[in-house]
C-alpha cells in the first residue's frame, strides 16, 4: 500500500499504481536489436575474450578463465579474464534516448494517482490531454465532502506572479497582511454560507446535479488520474516550473517524489534535462 503525500490544507496524491520500470524502457527501446536490458553499468569487459564482469558477479558465467580461442589456427593456453575495458551500461542508451527525443520507450511506463485536490487545481491539471485518463467525483451523484481550500495570509503576500505580474494583484494595488487576513475570515464565511445553502438544497430534494451550483472552485474534489512516463514529464516540465500556480505547484512536486521512487534513472535524467534548461 502506498502512503499518500499530504497536499495543502486537505489534499493529497497517492499512487494507485506504477506500471513499467527503467529496466523495461531500456528493453523496449532494443526490440529492433533484440538485445534486450544489458544491466546497468559502468563494468569491465575482458580485452581478450570480451566477457563482462558484471556477468561473473550475477553468476551467469562460471568461472573468469577466457573462452578458448584460437590464433593463427593455434588452440590458446586458457587464462584468466583481463577485465581491463571500461564498458558503459545501459544508462547510456537511456541517456541517448532522452537526450535525442526519442520518446515512444518512456511510453512503456507509466502511473496512476489519487488526488484530492481543489477544482481550480483539476481545471488546470485537465488541460494536459495527451497521454491522460481521468475520473473524477462530479457530486452529480454524491455530494462532495465539506472540504473548501483557505490559503494562509502567507500564502496571499507572496504573491501570484512568480514570473509575470500578470497573475498577481491587480492593477498596482499593494497588498497588506491586514486586507489579506480580512479577505481570509470573509472567504471562509462564505464558503461556510456556501455549505448550508448546499445541504439545505440536498434537504429539500434540490438535484445533486443542480446543489452544486453552491460551492465554489476552492471546494476539494478527488480523481483518478492516469499517464505514462513521456506525459508524466511533459506534465511536470509546466507545472513544477516557478510560472505555474502555487497550488497545481505542490501537486506537481509531490507527483514527482513519487515517480523518482519508481524510476530513479529515467527521472534522474528529467532532472538533468532541466537543470542544463535553467
Ligand atoms: C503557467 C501556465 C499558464 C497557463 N495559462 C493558461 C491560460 O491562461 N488559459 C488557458 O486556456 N490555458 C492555460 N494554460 C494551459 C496550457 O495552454 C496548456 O493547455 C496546458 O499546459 C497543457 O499543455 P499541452 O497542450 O502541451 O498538453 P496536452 O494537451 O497534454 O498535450 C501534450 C502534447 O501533445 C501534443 N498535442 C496535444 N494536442 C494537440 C493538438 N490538438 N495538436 C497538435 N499537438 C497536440 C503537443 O505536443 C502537446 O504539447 C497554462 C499552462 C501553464 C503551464
Amino acid at each position: 500500500m502506498h502512503e499518500a503525500i499530504k497536499v495543502l490544507d486537505h489534499g493529497y496524491i497517492k499512487v494507485i499504481e506504477t506500471w513499467g520500470s527503467d529496466e523495461g524502457i531500456v528493453e523496449a527501446a532494443r526490440m529492433s536489436t533484440g538485445k534486450g536490458f544489458l544491466g546497468w553499468g559502468p563494468s569491465k569487459r575482458c580485452s581478450r575474450c570480451g566477457t563482462k564482469e558484471k556477468l561473473m558477479h550475477d553468476e551467469k558465467v562460471s568461472d573468469t578463465w577466457c573462452w578458448e580461442h584460437y590464433v593463427d589456427g593455434t588452440l590458446q593456453p586458457r587464462q584468466e579474464c583481463d577485465f581491463s575495458v571500461d564498458v558503459p551500461g545501459d544508462e547510456k542508451l537511456l541517456r541517448y534516448l532522452h537526450e535525442n527525443h526519442h520518446d515512444t520507450p518512456f511510453e512503456m511506463a507509466g502511473m496512476i494517482v489519487e488526488v484530492q485536490a481543489p477544482i481550480i487545481v483539476f481545471r488546470e491539471w485537465h488541460r494536459h490531454r495527451v497521454p491522460w485518463s481521468y475520473n473524477e467525483a462530479s457530486a452529480r451523484y454524491a455530494p462532495l465532502p465539506a472540504l473548501d481550500f483557505l490559503p494562509t495570509v502567507e500564502r496571499l503576500m507572496a504573491g501570484g506572479g512568480h514570473l509575470t505580474k500578470q497573475a498577481g494583484a491587480h492593477g498596482d494595488v499593494v497588498l497588506t497582511e491586514e486586507r489579506a487576513a480580512w479577505f481570509l475570515s470573509n472567504l471562509e464565511a462564505w464558503q461556510l454560507d456556501g455549505e448550508r445553502l448546499y445541504q439545505t438544497a440536498l434537504a429539500d430534494g434540490v438535484p445533486k446535479e443542480l446543489a452544486r451550483g453552491a460551492m465554489s472552485v476552492f471546494r476539494f474534489s478527488k480523481m483518478r488520474a492516469s499517464a505514462n512516463l513521456r506525459g508524466w514529464c511533459h506534465f511536470l516540465t509546466l507545472r513544477t516550473a516557478p510560472g505555474a500556480q502555487k497550488e497545481i505547484r505542490d501537486y506537481a512536486n509531490a507527483a514527482s517524489e513519487m515517480l523518482h521512487a519508481a524510476f530513479p534513472r529515467c527521472m534522474g535524467l528529467f532532472d538533468d534535462g532541466r537543470k542544463k534548461r535553467a
